[in-house]
């Protein structure tokens, strides 16, 4: 065939390619170190042309999906790789970066939803996860894809990102397992030992900087700049490929049934936005019929999208985000505002907010029916008990709330609730350790007074 008559660019054969959310003209190729739309600087996100995966029916996807779940065929065992077609199609075997995350418990809260009046709840354990949060399924497309990108001869040679918790853990350890270099920056002094560890343990270089969160993205915007390191903050849409995955696979765990709500709590946005990319491509599959209600849970002390849900989405309103127990969530001006609007309104879904206090009291009183809840969990169960108590959500509804990450990242909250020294929170189901002398009459005096 002639070059001269095949004028137009390669990438008008692509079927999977990132396109700019505001409807802007042009395909970019997932392969090229693109974050924002080139006309209108908005966010892009990763299409996937539907004719090409309507070859197989809805129960064809069902059986392939349920066929691959768990197993130990590479790459399929991983809960995201397991709907590779749906992700990243066209990544070669050899450069997907995977620890086979996903696959999360899915289990029935039985005791905690009879105690709040919805006995059909469910909670989705994504903090199971290597690095202790979900962002491990972005992570794992995001590192595959700079994984392809370098064997094909780009000119990246690191990744990087401003973060003070789970994006960097997530992040090193995927750099980690490929062998590719990964920079983090930090703000100096604002960030536990715990926060810290991980990317420290995974090798990576870690940059402590005089300056917040916000100073730190000024600097890995303008780091990156020049191509060779690339942008791994959740303005990367790459990442929502991987955490649309969560939302499919709550469906295969309900044996392909929609539940009625889904509660998350949000902080830039990605993950809603992303849940409702994975329904919505499932919508148009035909492997369900309705959406489930999305409801996006903030903390008051980080609440811009509430205040935007409160004025009808008319405009975008930002905050100044307060200190909060939820800091994975603490943003004020989330990038992706406009995705998460679309989500809401496409589900018939609702915004609410909790304080401090309620957030801490509903991660305690469901760690008192056995589990061990990081406080954004808390937060997304906070707002469980307010919608409930509005009558929003009904008795008989069946509900599951999002678990974004592991309580045991987050030891410092559990021991500040529990020995009552947490601010604005009044622990009112503290349970600290008793001292006892070591005597047997004094012990049994004790458990006689516990149980009666
Ligand atoms: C990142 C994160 C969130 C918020 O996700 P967004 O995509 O920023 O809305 C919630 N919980 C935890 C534990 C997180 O790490
Ligand atoms: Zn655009």
């Amino acid at each position: 065939m002639s070059l001269a008559l095949d004028s137009k660019p390669d990438t008008d054969k692509l079927t999977t390619y990132f396109r700019c959310i505001a409807g802007c003209p042009g395909k970019h190729s997932i392969y090229d170190v693109i974050y924002t739309c080139p006309i209108c600087g908005s966010l892009l996100e990763v299409h996937h042309e539907r004719e090409p995966l309507k070859k197989r029916n809805a129960l064809q996807w069902q059986q392939l999906l349920s066929s691959r779940a768990s197993t130990s065929i590479w790459p399929y065992g991983s809960g995201v790789w397991g709907m590779r077609e749906w992700v990243v199609p066209s990544l070669a075997d050899e450069n997907v970066v995977s620890m086979f995350e996903g696959n999360t418990n899915l289990f029935w809260a039985e005791r905690l939803g009879k105690q709040l009046g919805v006995p059909d709840l469910w909670i989705k354990l994504c903090g199971n996860s290597h690095t202790g949060s979900f962002k491990d399924l972005g992570m794992t497309v995001l590192v595959s894809v700079v994984k392809q990108m370098m064997a094909q001869g780009s000119s990246v040679k690191a990744v990087a990102c401003a973060s003070t918790g789970d994006t960097s853990a997530a992040l090193a350890a995927y750099a980690a397992y490929a062998g590719i270099p990964a920079i983090i920056f930090l703000p100096a002094g604002k960030v536990s030992t715990a926060q810290l560890i991980q990317p420290v343990c995974n090798g990576a270089h870690v940059l402590a900087l005089d300056t917040d969160f916000d100073g730190c993205m000024n600097i890995v915007k303008e780091v990156t700049q020049d191509n060779s390191i690339y942008l791994a903050n959740s303005m990367n849409s790459l990442r929502i490929e991987g955490q649309k995955t969560v939302g499919i696979e709550i469906i295969r765990q309900f044996n392909w049934q929609v539940p009625d709500w889904i509660i998350i709590p949000v902080g830039n946005l990605g993950n809603i936005s992303a849940l409702y990319k994975g329904f919505k491509l499932m919508m148009d599959l035909g492997l369900i019929t309705r959406m489930p209600r999305l409801v996006a849970a903030q903390t008051q002390k980080a609440n811009p999208f509430y205040e935007s849900f409160k004025n009808g989405f008319k405009e975008k309103i930002s905050v100044t985000a307060q200190d909060t127990l939820a800091n994975a969530i603490r943003i004020g001006d989330p990038v992706s505002y406009d995705k998460a609007v679309t989500a809401i309104t496409e589900t018939n879904g609702i915004v609410e907010q909790a304080s401090e206090d309620e957030l801490a009291a509903a991660a305690a009183k469901a760690d008192l029916t056995g589990m061990f809840t990081c406080p954004h969990t808390g937060v997304a169960l906070a707002v469980l008990t307010k919608l409930i108590e509005r009558g929003e959500i009904k008795s008989s509804d069946k509900t599951v709330v999002i678990s974004t990450a592991h309580g045991l990242k987050f030891t410092d909250f559990k021991v500040g609730y529990h020995e009552s020294t947490l601010a604005d929170v009044n622990s009112q189901h503290a349970n600290p350790a008793v001292h006892l002398p070591a005597n047997a009459d004094a012990v049994k005096a004790e458990i006689e007074k516990r149980l009666g």
